[in-house]
């Protein structure tokens, strides 16, 4: 009798074994298959707006002023929109597009938020250091017109080493763009009536970059 529930008790375990490599199976398949849809897309110009499409997880920052996800949308819209009007072609890319892009120049749009009212201002981030004449060219055009704190280049983890640069395959550079600190009330007085014309300065600034000539500078 014992051997018997022995034998018993060992089919159990190979039903069980061979249950777990089934569904082990499934699970790779179902990642070749959300892969092989995923082939990398080609575009002049990538823009991400920060955090939008979320709904846990690192949703972006809030103020009395307004959520940075929908600031991000608005200015990306804008930008998509007067580039896509010259002609450029564009990906336009929620959080978490998490699909590999070839593209010239990748943007990813943000406002940053502090603890403590004003710590921080606009900024800048980018992976690699062929990105630096971008990041140079942006804060050349941004800088005059921006009239609070600037931080340094890639001064947090979130900007030199930002999660969607794995996605995004640049000729020219791939940036994080922080136009300013949602949660400082003078920043946020002065972005807020601004979005629409942050996102023309922004498609400007990428049809600069490209060469595309006939976007035209906004008055901010
Ligand atoms: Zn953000």
């Amino acid at each position: 009798m014992d051997d018997l529930k022995k034998e018993v008790k060992k089919s159990d375990q190979s039903n069980l074994v061979a249950f777990l490599l089934i569904i082990i199976l499934i699970g790779v398949f179902v990642l070749l298959i959300d892969d092989y849809d995923k082939q990398p897309e080609d575009a002049n110009v990538y823009i991400q707006a920060g955090h939008e499409g979320r709904i846990f997880g690192n949703t972006g920052s809030v103020s009395a002023y307004g959520r940075e996800m929908d600031w991000n949308t608005i200015v990306a819209d804008e930008a998509t929109r007067i580039l896509r009007n010259a002609g450029v072609s564009v990906i336009r890319a929620k959080a978490d597009h998490k699909r590999k892009s070839n593209i010239q120049l990748a943007l990813s749009i943000h406002f940053d938020g502090s603890n403590r009212a004003c710590r921080t201002g606009a900024s800048i981030g980018y992976p690699h250091y062929s990105d630096r004449s971008a990041a140079r060219a942006w804060k050349q055009i941004y800088r005059p017109i921006f009239p609070f704190k600037w931080m340094p280049d890639n001064f947090s983890k979130n900007l030199s080493r930002y999660y969607n640069y794995y996605y995004t395959q640049a000729s020219d550079a791939e940036l994080v763009l922080e136009l300013g600190e949602i949660s400082c009330p003078e920043q946020a007085r002065w972005l807020k009536p601004r979005l629409k014309r942050l996102g023309a300065l922004v498609a400007y600034f990428a049809a600069q970059r490209i060469g595309v000539w006939s976007v035209a500078k906004p008055r901010i």
